[in-house]
């Protein structure tokens, strides 16, 4: 099976909310933009009006390195999706910056039997506008590959 990642035809993209818009559009800087606590100074997701630990509404939004550990994954091989062919890997990972935070996303770039828990992997950026063409719609998915080295 080829483990070059190519982009699918479709996917069902995210309706960025005041609230997490910040972290689905900071792909077009090719910044992971998570939500940080300004008091306690961890970070925090998904992004909300308050820390969560310490109940501090300092919270604003900052870059993180983009670097992740895969800490638990399944193999998607239903087509559910039209466009978006199965078998494809669901991940969850966990940041470097902040192993607390874990993100749903995909991994992509690696064969079935080389998807493992404990592998490195780094985000990039996948952009998708509505078939509206409406701008307020724009995302840029955070996806994961092995980090390249
Ligand atoms: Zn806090």
């Amino acid at each position: 099976m080829s483990t070059t990642y190519s982009r699918p035809q479709f996917r069902l993209a995210p309706t960025p909310t005041s609230e997490s818009r910040d972290f689905w559009t900071g792909g077009a800087r090719g910044e992971l933009l998570i939500a940080r606590c300004r008091d306690c100074r961890r970070f925090f997701h998904p992004p909300g009006p308050a820390c969560f630990r310490c109940r501090s509404t300092n919270v604003a939004p900052e870059p993180v390195s983009g670097l992740a550990t895969v800490a638990a994954y399944t193999v998607n091989r239903q087509p559910w999706i039209p466009g978006l062919e199965p078998p494809y890997i669901v991940a969850m990972v966990e940041l470097d910056d902040e192993p607390d935070v874990r993100l749903i996303t995909n991994v992509v770039n690696v064969s079935l039997d080389d998807i493992a828990v404990g592998l490195p992997v780094e985000v990039f950026f996948e952009d998708w506008t509505d078939p509206s063409g409406d701008e307020d719609t724009r995302v840029w998915l955070p996806l994961f590959r092995p980090r390249s080295a």
